[in-house]
């Protein structure tokens, strides 16, 4: 079965058809490095690194680059804010986003290019643009001339016309048509700055993606992907500088993932909502973070609150709870035969998985197909006689589908000091009579062979 994708750039599923065979090259839009990542930053860096795995499980080798951006206004604001240096802040939110996305198991980029380190193929972009005429320098800025590329706005489906309404220039920009945007804009004294024909400076933010998709991956690549706020006019300014200045297709498929909401409202700074990855993982089971984030189709938008992220524990812990059943039950069965049924079951069930999968990435309905197998896990196990074979069939199934969604079904073994410290959470519990959250943590512990046993001289545990 070929995989569908909905491409941005056609509004519609397209069987997906890569540049080279068995090869996808994959550029994704990362973070501009100023503080931690937010839920909404976290979605994207799942979303496709799903997409990722997905290929690489139908046996694609991907190229995947995901850049960051470590010099715009906001760095330099931020430098200013903190009294630092716009490189020591990039370097450590860099280390804060991987050290979050990677807990979140997303895998390592093939390539991490930062916009500091390709300046000269950034200059030599805009040079070229500028000897093709699609760009000009005015007074020490350097613009793109947007009414150049007939068919800028393709992406995000609006019209030159249309755009240009409500277009203003602002006080400060030396451009001659609203429309055109920056490519290189000139350094205010003491502000970090790199050297350039047209006099020190820093480039704008679109042209650091369209120089380094061409230097990592080629004039032409298959996936250009981002959230969908990045459609306009980002997204559809880096399509117009890469066809101007390649005369290529710059991107065969374009995807973009929804939005996500906090308790049904945008994340915003007024509200005081923004909800951060790196205090999310410090709470709960990055995993059970990341299935939240999976259960809802990419591309719709998803609501947020901690009764859902509970609900997604709920239904996670059913997967985990099989997988464990399978695994104990493992040694107590024997070689049989005649339970070709069940073999078949879970073939099925694989296929199906797929099929969704290949559906744009449908994980929504690929879960759906998961908890279908682990229905039909814990019907098995209810049989008196289990056979080797079957169980494996069904472990096997479960851990490669759910490789796939990026999530780790094994549980880190918890130490002493670990469980001393629930077993404390649940005394205090007790004692504030929220036998709920008592419960849940004896439950818990359970769930990963700890046995509580409550006696007169106190709580004591034991390994199951
Ligand atoms: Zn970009």
């Amino acid at each position: 079965m070929a995989i569908k994708i909905y491409n941005t750039l056609k509004r519609t599923k397209e069987v997906f058809t890569p540049l080279e065979e068995g090869k996808v090259k994959m550029y994704v839009c990362g973070p501009t490095v100023y503080n931690y990542i937010h839920i909404g930053n976290a979605r994207p860096a799942i979303v496709f690194d799903t997409v990722r795995r997905y290929f690489e499980y139908k046996g694609y080798n991907v190229d995947y680059v995901l850049n960051f951006t470590d010099v715009d206004d906001k760095l330099i604001k931020a430098a200013n804010e903190m009294g630092e240096e716009v490189p020591t802040i990039a370097d450590r939110f860099i280390g804060a986003y991987k050290e979050d996305v990677k807990a979140l198991g997303v895998k390592e980029a093939a390539h991490h290019p930062r916009v500091t380190e390709n300046m000269p193929e950034i200059i030599e972009f805009i040079k070229g643009l500028i000897e093709k005429g699609h760009a000009y320098e005015s007074d020490g800025d350097v613009y793109f001339k947007t009414r150049s590329f007939d068919e800028y706005g393709k992406l995000s489906h609006q019209s030159i016309d249309e755009l240009r309404t409500g277009a203003r220039i602002q006080v400060g920009e030396k451009k001659e048509d609203p429309l055109d945007f920056t490519l290189w804009k000139q350094a205010k004294p003491g502000e970090i700055s790199w050297e350039s024909p047209w006099g020190k400076g820093r480039p704008g933010w679109h042209i650091e993606c369209s120089t380094m998709a061409k230097k990592y991956l080629g004039e032409t690549i298959d996936i250009h992907a981002g959230g969908q706020d990045l459609t306009f006019p980002h997204h559809e300014n880096e399509i117009a500088q890469s066809e101007a200045h390649n005369c290529q297709t710059f991107a065969n498929y374009w995807m973009h993932n929804g939005y996500i909401n906090v308790e049904n409202e945008k994340m915003s700074k007024s509200l005081g909502n923004f909800v951060l990855a790196h205090d999310l993982i410090q709470k709960h089971d990055p995993n059970i973070i990341r299935f939240f984030m999976l259960s809802v189709h990419y591309r719709h938008p998803i609501n947020f609150s901690d009764a859902l992220l509970e609900g997604a524990k709920n239904s996670f812990d059913r997967i985990r709870n099989a997988y464990e059943n399978l695994q104990h039950r493992k040694q107590a069965s024997m070689d049989q035969d005649g339970q070709k049924e069940w073999l078949e079951k879970v073939a099925q069930h694989k296929q199906q998985f797929e099929e969704e999968m290949d559906d744009d990435f449908n994980t929504a309905n690929a879960i759906s197909v998961l908890f279908d197998l682990t229905k039909d896990a814990n019907l098995y196990l209810q049989s008196p006689q289990t056979s080797t074979k079957v169980i494996e069939a069904f472990e096997e199934a479960l851990v490669s589908l759910t490789g796939i969604l990026g999530v780790e079904l094994k549980q880190e073994e918890l130490i002493d000091e670990e469980i001393e410290a629930l077993i404390q959470k649940r005394i205090e519990a007790r004692k504030n009579r929220n036998f709920e959250l008592a419960d849940q943590i004896r439950d818990d512990l359970k769930a990963r062979d700890i046995i509580l046993e409550d006696t007169p001289q106190g709580t004591r545990w034991k390994r199951g």
